[in-house]
């Protein structure tokens, strides 16, 4: 079942099955342990996506003229986290063997795990401030806290990059040495000329994930666990503008919580997916 959207992302009205691009609304709002409301997020980030222009200069690209895009809305989604997630990756899976390019607008970064499932990466990439490597949070095995640990369990051989980490436990910090995990800073980001260091570590089918508390604060206030020290949006647009080329099997943003948004955070995160739409064209 889906619960209808007006606007749809962008305003695009292709249909189903003339779409390249298919958005999905993921109001998963379950572990949220300190700011719930991040289920709101998906039509606050339409909203925004709406009232931004489809022509990226820096691009020199009109995303909505060069892209078929549909919006399926929002999916109507159990309380309880696993059946929850089954519905997330039966329909994720659907929009993959259709041969379409899936863009997830969460909720909270535990959807992640089941896109995932769905469409087996060998590469992701993870930009976030928080490591989510927690062996378990609040007695959950699976949640935003945790998800990124989960995600090497489900993917072995995944090559997982974090970009624009700098929170995390000391176990989580010994984890990710033991891993070997790569791990690149706001400071490492600011420091050196990495676009294309990473870019060389990518490899495959790469998924992107998107914690919009990548963000400093000053530039993305309502997330759900705020933590100062990101990177700022000009940053993370040039990031992104660095990833055309790459294999990308799928997107999400997520963890944009309305309630404690000015429009800020849900305008970044609409701004950040057309960046991300000009690097498919
Ligand atoms: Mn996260
Ligand atoms: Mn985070």
């Amino acid at each position: 079942m889906w619960i209808p959207v007006k606007p749809p992302f962008g305003g695009f009205e292709s249909s189903y099955e003339s779409s390249q691009v298919v958005v999905i609304g993921i109001p998963l709002d379950l572990t949220s342990s300190f700011r719930p409301g991040c289920k709101f997020a998906p039509q606050k980030i339409r909203e925004a996506s709406f009232y931004l222009e489809t022509y990226l200069p820096s691009a020199g690209v009109d995303v909505f003229e060069k892209l078929r895009i549909s919006d399926l809305g929002d999916l109507c989604l159990s309380q309880d986290l696993e059946k929850a997630g089954i519905k997330i990756e039966r329909e994720v899976s659907r929009v993959k063997e259709d041969g379409k390019f899936p863009v997830l607008l969460g909720g909270e970064h535990t959807l992640t795990y089941f896109a995932c499932r769905a469409l087996k990466p060998d590469c992701i990439l993870y930009l976030d401030a928080h490591a989510d490597f927690r062996e378990e949070w609040l007695g959950q095995k699976l949640c935003h806290a945790t998800v990124a640990r989960r995600l090497l369990e489900l993917l072995p051989n995944v090559n997982l990059l974090q970009i624009g980490v700098r929170s995390c436990s000391k176990e989580e910090d010994e984890f990710r040495k033991e891993k070997r995990i790569i791990w690149y800073t706001p400071e490492d980001l600011e420091e050196r000329n990495l676009s294309s260091e990473i870019l060389e570590k990518v490899s495959g089918k790469v998924y992107l994930s998107l914690d919009v508390d990548v963000l400093d604060p000053a530039f993305a206030p309502g997330v759900s666990c705020p933590e100062p020290g990101g990177i700022s949006t000009s940053h993370l647009l040039r990031f992104l503008r660095k990833l055309r080329g790459i294999k990308l099997c799928g997107v999400d943003v997520v963890e944009v919580c309305p309630p404690f948004d000015n429009g800020e955070s849900s305008f970044a995160a609409a701004r950040v997916i057309y960046e991300i739409l000009a690097q498919l064209i």
